[in-house]
């Protein structure tokens, strides 16, 4: 679905992404591990353009994104976010949250819009609390929500950051299985973890990043068991 060739970032002087080659495939679930400050949030915030890339192309349904030619705001629909900090709209309720999007970017009905909405809160086990307020809610209840309201926007590929790294210990499985179910179901998606389990059990393939590189990519038995890098090895001794 996206094929990112060539991409840096720069930040000033400091280069946190060199030259990044990479695809994902339909209906495929990669996961990106390494280090803190490696460029894992970087590669996710410049696939979805919440920064723009300092150089590189973007190649969607054959296109490159960023030729400056194109709508760059119905690209982003494509895709789909959830963040380590939920972001949900503290003001709305549950379904409230879920809807805006659709009716704003989307320009479904309301009525339409909370069709989709209550399809996306019974995936994730969230359809009995659409009138609860946020903050009436656990983080792994938020997160469910956050993950509900993306599917709800339907997009080709879903971004998640490090969805369970805010959340307390016991929260942490509901929202795996959550995921993993959407993994199971089809669903394309690209994942920065430090859940080192759950990439080895739901990932097509797992990316290793290393100081704004891909070091090391492969199916998980591959990377995890047989890594062909020293510095995969290191990583994984210090995580595992
Ligand atoms: P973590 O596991 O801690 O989330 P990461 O792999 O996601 O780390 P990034 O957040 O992508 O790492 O950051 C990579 C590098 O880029 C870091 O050195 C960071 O300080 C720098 N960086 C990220 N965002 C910015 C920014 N907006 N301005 C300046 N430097 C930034
Ligand atoms: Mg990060």
């Amino acid at each position: 679905v996206i094929d990112i060739q060539h991409i840096s970032k720069s930040f000033g002087q400091h280069e946190v992404l060199k030259d990044i080659d990479f695809t994902v495939h339909k209906g495929e679930v990669v996961s990106i591990i390494g280090s803190s400050g490696s460029g894992k949030s970087t590669l996710l915030r410049c696939i979805n353009l919440l920064e723009k890339p300092s150089g590189g192309m973007i190649i969607y349904k054959g296109e490159n994104i960023l030729d400056g030619k194109h709508n760059v705001n119905s690209y982003r629909t494509k895709l789909g976010m959830v963040f380590q900090q939920f972001n949900l709209f503290n003001n709305h309720n549950v379904l409230e949250n879920c809807t805006v999007g659709q009716m704003k970017v989307l320009k479904r009905s309301r009525e339409e819009a909370e069709k989709v909405s209550m399809r996306y809160l019974k995936v994730v086990g969230m359809d009995q609390y659409v009138n609860a307020k946020p903050k009436q809610l656990s983080g792994g209840q938020k997160q469910r929500v956050a993950i509900a309201r993306a599917l709800s926007m339907e997009p080709d590929v879903m971004l998640f950051d490090e969805p369970t790294s805010a959340l307390d210990p016991e929260m942490v499985g509901e929202v795996l299985k959550v995921m993993k179910e959407l993994a199971e179901s089809g669903l394309t998606m690209l994942i920065v973890t430090h859940e080192m389990e759950f990439a080895r059990e739901v990932s097509d393939r797992v990316v290793f990043m290393d100081k704004g590189v891909i070091a090391e990519e492969g199916k998980p038995e591959q990377l995890f068991n047989h890594p062909n890098q020293e510095r995969t090895r290191e990583f994984l001794k210090r995580t595992l």
